[in-house]
């Protein structure tokens, strides 16, 4: 039955191109839309080339042309003209593969211009798809010939694919940042501790605002929870706030007790990856690995040898190249949620059995869940909204409320079965990355920098820390108070 279809088509195509030699000359000539695919590619590897697989990108660009290859052939049968064939598939190339690219650009313009328009997806996908629509009907149905408007196509992806090309070739190595506190650099150069070891749980609660923001913002008093979390010994500074708003730099910060220094030539992906990668070189996992401690890791990142419990940023190449696209940016933003609800239920079971399981050393435990984060799919008593699971909108700050009073009550649940299950009394760190990040201006710059905190210290040694807990301050205190240390706190 296909060879019959593919039969068909090819007797649709216009005479001229029926001969073996036309074909092959129809299959890569105007050459826009594999220059096109070969500029998509390279702009993913200049915004990752630290991480990329070189080989990886080669497949996938092999794929991707094929894909594309495939439709032009179709639409020559079907419109019986090259040059709007290939102009047809080379629009519907730059919608697909640079979405996400355009988006970000139309973003970027509306904050130049000081239009107080924030991108949601459903409006781009609608404003986009008018525009390549219209573009694709006036190809379709014109009567010109379109000879100039493809060389025109041709000269320009000539140039973007030349633009990134030399941007590439820009490439620096990396140099390893030097730490300027010299007393972190030693770390390592310590006896190993003599006190009773502790576990220690990190459990990262990813965008989980402070308690006053939410008084601020949304008009919600959590006491219920705070003095909860107090009752249990917990102590709850209000003072905590972080670096940053994007989780990458948080925990790098967290993590390494300093902020990174990231080197200013790197693209956005580029950064993701970079931090990443100061994350699983870690300074307190390295200190806590020398300690004789086990590293648990329930996070999206990978902790020294220890592989990420779930991902969230990237899967490797391919599937990043795939998540770049319009169809990956689909997949993500309304159809990938049943996946982190699955991890997030993971990490709450794994933090329920961790404690009775017998491990004959201390463990630090980095728990990272991604609530109250979006996607918000649990009201306020932890029901799922079954419709949140595809159509969940990150802006809605009365459903990240709901989402964040599910959240605290999973915390406590979690931080009681730690204690009373763990046979000597641990460390744990309820901590938040960032604050809610989607107010509008200009709440939005001050609210993205707020983050919950609340620790639990065994021999409840009350907190002298400065104002402004920050994340580079937390494990120093830590490492202070229970390994003999002495970093200073700012
Ligand atoms: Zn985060």
């Amino acid at each position: 039955m296909l060879q019959e279809w593919l039969k068909r088509c090819y007797r649709r195509l216009p005479a001229d191109q029926q001969s073996l030699r036309g074909f092959g000359r129809a299959l890569f000539l105007p050459i826009h839309t594999h220059l096109l695919v070969l500029a998509f590619l390279l702009f993913w590897y200049l915004q990752r080339q630290y991480v990329a697989s070189f080989h990886h990108v080669v497949l996938s660009g092999a794929l991707i042309s094929g894909i594309f290859t495939a439709t032009r052939i179709l639409l020559l049968a079907r419109l019986g003209n090259l040059h709007k064939a290939a102009l047809v598939a080379s629009l519907l190339c730059v919608l697909v593969l640079f979405f996400n690219d355009l988006r970000g650009a139309l973003a970027e313009s509306f904050q130049a211009l000081h239009i107080p328009l924030q991108s949601r997806l459903r409006y781009d996908l609608v404003l986009f798809g008018l525009f390549f629509g219209t573009a694709i009907t006036w190809v379709v149905r014109t009567r010109r010939s379109l000879v100039q408007v493809t060389q025109a196509v041709e000269v320009f992806s000539l140039v973007l694919v030349c633009l990134v090309g030399i941007q590439i070739l820009d490439f620096t190595p990396l140099a390893p940042a030097k730490s300027p506190v010299s007393s972190l650099e030693s770390l390592n150069d310590l006896p190993t501790s003599t006190k009773p070891p502790r576990d220690i749980y990190l459990i990262l609660v990813d965008s989980r605002t402070s308690s006053s923001a939410l008084k601020r913002y949304w008009n919600y008093d959590d006491t219920g929870f705070t003095s909860e979390l107090q009752r249990l010994g917990f102590q709850c500074p209000q003072n905590a706030t972080s670096e940053y708003f994007t989780t990458p730099h948080c925990i790098s910060t967290l993590l390494n007790m300093e902020t990174p220094r990231v080197p200013t030539n790197l693209q956005p992906k580029g950064i993701v990856s970079y931090l990443a990668r100061s994350i699983r070189d870690s300074r307190v996992a390295g200190f806590l690995d020398h300690q004789g401690y086990e590293i648990v890791n329930l996070s999206l990142f990978d902790l020294l040898d220890q592989p990420r419990f779930y991902a969230f940023f990237e899967k490797g190449s391919y599937f990043s190249i795939f998540a770049s696209t319009l169809p990956g940016v689909l997949w993500r933003d309304y159809l990938n949620h049943a996946y982190l609800k699955g991890a997030n239920e993971k990490i709450l079971s794994e933090l329920a059995r961790l404690p009775t399981r017998f491990a004959g050393r201390p463990r630090f435990v980095y728990a990272h869940l991604m609530m109250p984060h979006d996607p918000y799919l649990y009201d306020s008593h932890g029901q799922t909204k079954p419709m949140a699971l595809v159509l969940s909108n990150k802006m809605d700050s009365h459903a990240y409320l709901e989402q964040l009073i599910y959240t605290d009550q999973l915390i406590l649940k979690t931080v009681r079965s730690i204690l009373s299950q763990s046979k000597t009394p641990p460390i744990i760190l309820v901590r938040g990355d960032h604050g809610f990040r989607h107010l509008p201006p200009p709440d939005r710059d001050a609210e993205e920098r707020e983050a919950f905190f609340a620790a639990y210290f065994p021999d409840n040694r009350s907190l002298d820390w400065p104002a402004n807990v920050s994340h580079a301050m937390v494990f120093r205190d830590i490492l202070n108070r229970y390994f003999g240390t002495s970093i200073p706190l700012e």
